[in-house]
């Protein structure tokens, strides 16, 4: 059985371990193993962004637009380079992803006329499908929702009336990894159009965009990528494709000579087709600060330690957690999983507040998982056995029976 001494030896022979040190907060007396809804604060990022303000806007004021105008997408091809395996002038900071999805399927719906059909995921994230069902209802079109983001899935929806295959490269609950270059190359087969969403897998597993020839993809920063609450998403579309895609919402940053100010719309051929308005500089400083340490770590380094980290809470699960109810409903297969895993087990809700209140901040996720996190810069080995212990102790003792179930909503 793994010991506290086996996990504080693994700590100890972690060649990411002085990342930590580079986060505020990491000695709170706190077990953060949110599942990434939002990463913490590198302590680059607060001095970059008092930087930015005192000096660049304080003092520069708008003059500094001369060098934040190239931003969103020099830090994009910074971020393309770095961990979504991009070449330059593919990647822009821009927008949410909700909306970032918003333009891309609109532009990709817009390259397939006559094909009516868009395929996503019933377990895909909210937005995600709630953007899809909106276009879909705007445009006469429909949605089909496969059950799992598989090749096999995907592949039995595949027709030639699909335009449009838009899943998530690493399931918010399940933390199922999803095979992009095979689903990528099924669709195109198809004649479709393939979509990503990378946030819960840009700076957590490896992402090789170029090479498998995707067409779009999206992704936020606030997760793996520490830029901050309500930090700008990021999008992407292959060179080739960019001429031709016209995006729904049509912006002055995306116009040709912008500051002339034209009387009409006309955008430049490249990726800035793809902004909209005026980008969030402070934001952005964020993300550039997020980018360079995840790169600093090397992608590599943090999938092994990812895997690592998840590894140990499922044998964890198992010893621990399994004869207590619990179900590990992530998969167990190193390669089919993200840095996340979710335990499902009916009091759940409860588990997750007696969990907070017991100074270990996982993530419910309705009806009946807890999802833990494991940011391979800042979570520790002895996180994820202190966790755990404190998950295991709880739920043996009955101390979370004690947390009152929220009321119904009626809705
Ligand atoms: C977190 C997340 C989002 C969030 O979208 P926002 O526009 O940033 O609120 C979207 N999709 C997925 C898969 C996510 O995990």
């Amino acid at each position: 059985m793994i010991t506290r001494a086996d996990v504080e030896e693994l700590d100890r022979a972690d060649p990411l371990r002085s990342f930590r040190g580079r986060f505020a907060g990491v000695d709170d007396d706190l077990i953060y193993l949110d599942g990434n809804s939002l990463g913490r604060l590198p302590v680059a990022s607060a001095d970059r962004l008092h930087e930015v303000v005192h000096s660049q806007w304080a003092h520069g004021l708008v003059r500094s637009w001369e060098s934040w105008i190239s931003w969103p997408r020099s830090i994009g091809d910074l971020l393309g380079s770095t961990l979504l395996g991009a070449a330059g002038g593919q990647v822009v900071i821009s927008d949410s992803t909700s909306v970032n999805l918003y333009k891309l399927a609109a532009a990709a719906l817009d390259l397939r006329p006559g094909r009516t059909t868009i395929v996503t995921d019933a377990g895909n994230f909210p937005t995600d499908r709630y953007i899809l069902a909106g276009l879909a209802s705007a445009r006469g079109l429909r949605v089909v929702e496969i059950e799992d983001a598989s090749l096999a899935d995907v592949t039995a929806a595949l027709s030639d009336d699909v335009a449009l295959v838009s899943l998530s490269h690493v399931d918010y609950r399940s933390g199922a990894l999803s095979p992009m270059a095979e689903i990528t190359a099924a669709a195109h087969d198809a004649g479709a159009l393939a979509l990503w969403d990378l946030c819960h897998s840009a700076g957590s597993v490896p992402i090789s965009l170029d090479a498998c020839d995707v067409d779009f993809a999206v992704g936020c920063t606030y997760k793996y990528l520490n830029a901050g609450p309500g930090a700008p998403a990021f999008l992407y579309v292959r060179n080739d494709l960019q001429a031709a895609a016209q995006q729904p919402i049509w912006g002055w940053f995306g116009q040709q000579a912008q500051f002339e100010m034209g009387a009409v719309y006309s955008p430049v051929e490249s990726i800035e087709r793809f902004l909209v308005g005026s980008p969030p500089i402070l934001g952005i400083a964020l993300v550039e600060a997020g980018v360079k340490l995840l790169g600093e770590a090397g992608i590599e380094r943090l999938r092994a330690k990812g895997i690592a980290l998840t590894s140990l809470l499922i044998n964890l699960a198992d010893a621990w957690l399994a004869p207590l109810g619990f179900e590990v409903a992530s998969p167990r297969s190193d390669a089919h999983r993200g840095s996340h895993v979710s335990l499902r087990h009916g009091d759940a809700y409860r588990i997750s507040q007696a969990l907070i209140e017991h100074q270990v901040v996982p993530d419910f996720r309705r009806p009946d998982l807890v999802r833990l996190g494991c940011s391979p810069l800042t979570t520790s080995y002895a996180d994820v056995y202190e966790g755990m212990r404190r998950l295991r102790d709880i739920v043996s003792s009955g101390r979370h029976l004690d947390i009152e179930l929220p009321e119904r909503r009626v809705t």
